[in-house]
């Protein structure tokens, strides 16, 4: 099996505050890394601080900034086309065989989504469902590894110390400046850690603090 990274999440900004350090150390190696990604989080509340989208502007607003963050972590980028915030009423099995017949075409050695029921948004669990049952439907020969990740504050209490713990410090630039390109989400996020909106040193130190370990469960079938 050729190396090819896949990564699996329903939202512009999920890869970038999730798996950008991972993502980069592998295309640091020469692995091609997909992003599938779900929606395009239309539905989101941050609208950017100021305030510079709306309701309808706000899908091609996140498109163009998940298009931009692709670019600086140097990934394909295909846009799966469900609404955000009602994939947890799609049909699992309807989007797991979408996934499933996209991955026999891409045919990658690893895919990296959320943990169902550790990912704190319905649209991240899921997903993450869909995609570890499309990898469970193929066939064992050509599954990829599936890399799971929780994001729950309580998510070692549950499932134990997960098994994959990437240090991505010293990709930490890169994986900032990825998060960055998400105008409209990032400044609410980061103003959640300080009351500065200003990406200072010292928020740099916290960022780092809080974003700087990408930590993964391998998916045991
Ligand atoms: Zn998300």
């Amino acid at each position: 099996m050729k190396k090819h990274v896949v990564v699996i999440y329903p939202h512009p900004d999920d890869e970038s505050f999730g798996a950008a350090g991972t993502i980069s150390q592998f295309r640091a190696q020469g692995v091609p890394v997909t992003y599938l990604c779900g929606t395009l989080g239309e539905m989101g509340r941050n609208m950017g601080t100021p305030t510079f989208a709306n309701r309808e502007t706000l899908p091609e607003i996140r498109k163009q900034e998940i298009i931009d963050a692709c670019k600086v972590l140097d990934m394909e980028l295909r846009l799966l086309g469900y609404r955000d915030k009602t994939l947890e009423y799609e049909d699992r099995n309807e989007v797991a065989q979408n996934l499933k017949r996209i991955l026999e075409e891409i045919d990658p050695s690893l895919v990296i989504t959320h943990y169902p029921d550790h990912a704190v948004h319905p649209d991240h669990n899921a997903l993450g469902a869909a995609a570890i049952e499309a990898v469970r439907l193929m066939d064992p020969n050509k599954r990829p590894t599936v890399w799971a990740q929780a994001i729950t504050n309580t998510y070692i209490d549950d499932l134990g110390q997960p098994d994959v713990v990437n240090d991505v410090t010293d990709l930490f630039d890169k994986k900032m400046e990825a998060i960055l390109c998400h105008k409209s989400q990032a400044s609410g996020v980061i103003r959640s850690w300080s009351q500065n909106d200003e990406y200072t040193e010292d928020l740099k130190k916290q960022a780092k603090q809080r974003l700087g370990i990408e930590q993964f469960y391998t998916w045991k079938y």
